[in-house]
This record gives C-alpha cells, structure tokens and sequence, in this order.
C-alpha cells in the first residue's frame, strides 16, 4: 500500500485517546512511507492524523471542497492541497489517490464517506481494504447494526467480512496489506 485514506471526526471528540491515536496513526503511515490522504483540514481528529504525518516527515494531501476552506481550515502543512468543488468529486479524488481506507471515531461525514467506499467496494467498482480503527470500543453499536442486517437478511456476510475492524494500528495496517477482494477470489476460482 503507497497510500491511505483516512476519514476521522472533525471534532476531537470527548477522550484524549481519540486525538492520540490519531496522531499515532499519521505517526505510522509516515514510518511505513503511506502517503496520508484525507481531507485537508486543520480541525478536530483530521489536524491530528495530519499533524501526526507531517511531524514525522510523512507526505500528505488533503482534498478540501472550496466551500468548506473557511469552515474547516485547511491545513498549512501539507504538501498538496487540493481544492474541489463539491462533496462528491472530494470523495472520487480520495479514492482515486489512495489503495485503502482507515476510518476512525467520527460523525455524520465520517459514515458517509466510509459507507460510500463501502457501497462502492460491494457493488465491485474497487477491491481496496475497507477499516475500522475501532478505539475503545466506539464502533461497536455499529458493528451490532451491520449484524443485524446479516441476521436479517438485507447484507450478504461475504460484504459484512470485507469491513477489516480492529483497535490496534499496527494489526489493521498488517491486515489490509493481506485483504482480498470478494471480488478477486470469484475471479479467481472462476478460472480453470
Ligand atoms: P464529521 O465526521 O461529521 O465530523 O465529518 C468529517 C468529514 O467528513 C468532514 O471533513 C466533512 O466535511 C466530511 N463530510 C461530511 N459530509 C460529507 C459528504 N457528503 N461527502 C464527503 N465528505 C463529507
């Protein structure tokens, strides 16, 4: 993996452990020389993970809509900043620049955009790794949710495995080197 997505709160949230991991985690994809791309402001968790990268000599690229660059300040350090103009083309150079996703605690943004990729990965239009930086448990009630919908019948459990989750950086990163597509493994068995 050259490069990594991730999408984070742009609030800090309510424990200091949130912004520690999230400076740990640039800290890390600058040691392991993955690019950080995220999106490009100096705020909450998103100026953590940034700020993690950038102090260790990591490169980073933020992808900033021009209407949200006052809101949520980008951020003066990266070695690219690029500005475009809605949401959804913010979304489409993220993925277009990186081979995987790590999402961490956040809000309403955070899900979208990781639940976009997810949608995206189910429907075979990408086969990158899918994870969740579950600190302390904060994705837990989500993880319930997503086996509801298997239990139930509206998720198959081959698209509930590709969502990687662990709360240990170091584990998820050596994870989504080793992921597989669903999609790859049906080509692959497809084969004579
Ligand atoms: P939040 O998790 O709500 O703090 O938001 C985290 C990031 O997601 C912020 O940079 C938001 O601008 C971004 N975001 C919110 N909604 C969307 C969307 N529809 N598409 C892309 N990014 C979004």
């Amino acid at each position: 993996m050259k490069a990594i997505t991730v999408f984070c709160g742009s609030s800090f949230g309510s424990l200091k452990i949130y912004e520690d991991q999230a400076y740990l985690l640039g800290q890390k994809l600058a040691q392991r020389n993955i690019k950080l791309i995220y999106g490009g402001a100096n705020v909450g968790l998103m100026g953590a993970v940034a700020n993690g990268a950038v102090k260790n000599r990591g490169t980073v690229i933020g992808v900033l809509p021009n209407f949200l660059k006052e809101k949520e300040i980008a951020h003066e350090h990266l070695n690219e900043l690029i500005i475009v103009e809605t949401m959804h083309e913010r979304k489409t150079k993220m993925n277009e620049l990186s081979d995987g996703v790590i999402t961490m605690p956040g809000g309403f943004g955070t899900l979208e955009e990781f639940f976009e990729m997810l949608t995206w990965a189910q429907l075979g239009l990408h086969k990158k790794p899918l994870a969740i930086l579950n600190i302390d448990g904060f994705y837990d009630d989500l993880l319930h949710l997503v086996q509801n919908m298997v239990d139930n019948g509206f998720l198959k459990e081959v698209n509930q495995q590709m969502i990687i989750v662990s709360d240990n950086i170091d584990e998820l990163l050596n994870r989504m080197v080793l992921y597989k597509s669903p999609f790859e493994e049906k080509w692959v068995t497809k084969k004579p």
